[in-house]
């Protein structure tokens, strides 16, 4: 028997149409065979694989596949509740720090336009005599204060512009603040 003729002879068992006198040649062959031998082993592997139920295997994998999924989606669960603590107690912290500065930049700038206004009632007496004293340079001053006075009239006419205001400065401030907390690291 040839080693085609003894795969050809294998399947045929397989399929259990292997006549009795094949059988004992094909075995004959098989002994003296190694080639063929790991053809049968081969063929039994396969066969086991298509014998046993396909659904459990598929399902397996796709359990496994379901495993991994729930996994990664686990990670992602954790490392977004990671960044929401985070978040939050950054936000607390903002708030702690935040409060007293934003009460404290709304009383300086509620204050400012109230003393400008005393300096405007107070203004002719105290410009004759410093204009007298100092000229011009204090005539420099009293023109910038005055565009100082326009320009936070004209923030304090508008509450939105005020907020935003006092919102860059409590930003700088808390900017500032950290940075006196943590000195840059040479
Ligand atoms: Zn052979």
């Amino acid at each position: 028997m040839r080693c085609s003729e003894a795969r050809q002879a294998l399947v045929a068992q397989r399929d259990g149409r292997l006549a009795q006198s094949d059988i004992v040649t094909l075995q004959e062959h098989l002994e003296q065979c190694p080639a063929c031998r790991a053809y049968e082993e081969r063929l039994q592997c396969l066969n086991t694989r298509l014998v046993s139920p396909t659904p459990r295997s598929s399902s397996s994998i796709s359990t496994e596949r379901i495993l991994l999924a729930v996994q990664h989606q686990k990670r992602i669960t954790q490392q977004i509740k990671d960044i929401q603590t985070q978040q939050q107690s950054r936000m607390a912290r903002m708030r702690v720090i935040g409060l007293p500065l934003a009460a404290i930049a709304f009383f300086t700038l509620g204050s400012i336009p109230l003393l400008l206004l005393a300096l405007i009632i107070v203004q002719p007496d105290w410009l004759v005599n410093t204009i007298s004293l100092l000229g011009g340079v204090v005539y420099a001053l009293i023109v910038l204060a005055q565009y100082l006075q326009a320009g936070l009239m004209f923030i304090t006419r508008d509450n939105m512009l005020l907020l935003g205001v006092a919102f860059v400065l409590v930003v700088m401030m808390g900017m500032w603040l950290r940075l006196m907390r943590h000195p840059r690291e040479a």
